[in-house]
């Protein structure tokens, strides 16, 4: 046996993170072979068609002329009043809903929801989120003592499963008196599927009955994380104006990241924004999640949370920025179109994909069917019942092909 010094529920921890490997599998294939015949779709960021990491120029001109001492200074540890009250608008964009609202900066989205486990779940609960879900939410849980159940995403018909989602939510709230619910919409990762408002409709619905009983506590996080690049600013955002007038004991926190929609991914800058009818809700939602920006990372990163505030008070300047992002949007809609439309040909079957930087074929041997593709010097990320291919960061070029590709290789695993 290794000698192990770690304390007992530390024990045994260890990230496989099967994103990275792949990506190693692409980098040492490429080293091989030269860069342009190998594919490497698993990364999760935008690369435009030279395969270079894309930085909105924008966004790095102002970043670039930030005072020196805008960058190295502390911050207040919930963050620059300004910064707050800018990524809120940005997040809700016209449809702010009728309720009150708080909001504190974290590390990204992943601070988002390190601090809705912490705070609004008990040692041991289990949180609820669905079967294709982004990989670290298990590992935040598990790191916090919790645990995750999910839900079926989708139903025989492809559309929201809204039962499943149903009689998960009154399961869990039959053992236990909070419940925190994490949905990654609009532009899922992995599945690239955004929630239609009536599905919209059925999870509040559900999320209302169930909060009916005055004993449990009601929390939906939504993970906005890829929401710059899920459509028109204003239509994909209709469902924030739902968030109006529900019920005190029902919590609705959105993850805001400056990761995607700024290409900020390093820089670590977000914020979580409480919404509820209840003032004294929204008054202990910033109180709490400070104290635990205090106990976990202190502040964060003030030159970014300068740099949104600089963007959003002028109007030229963010004009510009969301101009620059929509090019992106629509290289994304370019590549991903021509997967969609391979697929088709190919047969090959492909969860809804609507926008994103992720789309998703099911498979019955994930791995099996990768190690396949890389024959064809294509890498993907292995999921649980799929394969993930990051539209986001291979040229179009490259995406021609490779769906017959896949449904050759998944006809010989
Ligand atoms: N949520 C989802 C679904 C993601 O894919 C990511 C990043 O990949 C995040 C949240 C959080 O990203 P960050 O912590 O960089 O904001």
């Amino acid at each position: 046996m290794t000698l192990s010094l770690a304390a007992t529920h530390a024990k045994g921890k260890f990230a496989t993170d099967k994103i990275f490997g792949a990506s190693a599998a692409a980098n040492k294939d490429a080293a091989q072979y030269g860069k342009d015949k190998v594919v490497n779709a698993t990364i999760g960021a935008i690369l435009d068609d030279k395969e270079t990491l894309v930085c909105l120029p924008t966004v790095e001109k102002v970043y670039r002329n930030l005072p020196i001492n805008e960058v190295i200074n502390y911050a207040p540890i919930a963050g620059l009043p300004e910064f707050l009250e800018v990524a809120t608008a940005l997040a809700f964009g016209d449809n702010r809903p009728e309720a009150y609202t708080s909001a504190v900066a974290t590390s990204g989205g992943s601070g988002v929801i390190h601090h809705t486990i912490a705070n609004y779940t008990e040692i041991g609960d289990t949180l609820l989120t669905s079967d294709w879900y982004w990989g670290p939410y298990k590992v935040l849980c598990q790191d916090a003592l919790r645990k995750l159940d999910t839900y079926t995403l989708f139903d025989e018909k492809q559309n929201f499963n809204s039962k499943s989602f149903e009689s998960k939510v009154n399961e869990l709230l039959t053992k236990q008196d909070s419940l925190v619910t994490i949905i990654n919409t609009p532009a899922h990762n992995p599945t690239g599927y955004s929630l239609s408002d009536s599905d919209w409709d059925n999870v509040l619905e559900v999320l209302k009955t169930a909060a009916k009983d005055q004993s449990k506590r009601v929390i939906l996080l939504v993970d906005i994380a890829y929401i710059d690049y899920a459509g028109e600013k204003n239509a994909c955002r209709t469902f924030m104006k739902k968030f109006g007038n529900l019920p005190d004991n029902l919590l609705i926190i959105m993850g805001f990241s400056m990761s995607k929609g700024y290409t900020m991914y390093g820089q670590r800058t977000g914020a979580m924004i409480s919404i509820s009818k209840n003032k004294d809700v929204v008054q202990e939602f910033a109180d709490i999640n400070q104290f635990t920006s205090r106990a976990t990372w202190s502040n964060i990163n003030r030159g970014c949370m300068r740099l949104l505030a600089t963007i959003y008070n002028d109007k030229a300047i963010l004009a510009q920025v969301e101009k620059e992002r929509n090019e992106y949007y629509n290289m994304i809609r370019d590549r991903s179109d021509i997967f969609v439309r391979e697929a088709k040909a190919a047969n090959l079957q492909m969860l809804p994909y609507i926008a994103g930087f992720f789309l998703t074929v099911p498979a019955k041997n994930p791995d099996a069917v990768c190690d396949k593709l890389h024959e064809e010097h294509i890498f993907a990320v292995p999921l649980a019942k799929g394969i993930r291919i990051a539209v986001c960061a291979v040229p179009s070029f490259k995406i021609t092909g490779m769906a017959a590709k896949m449904a050759q290789a998944m006809a010989v695993v």
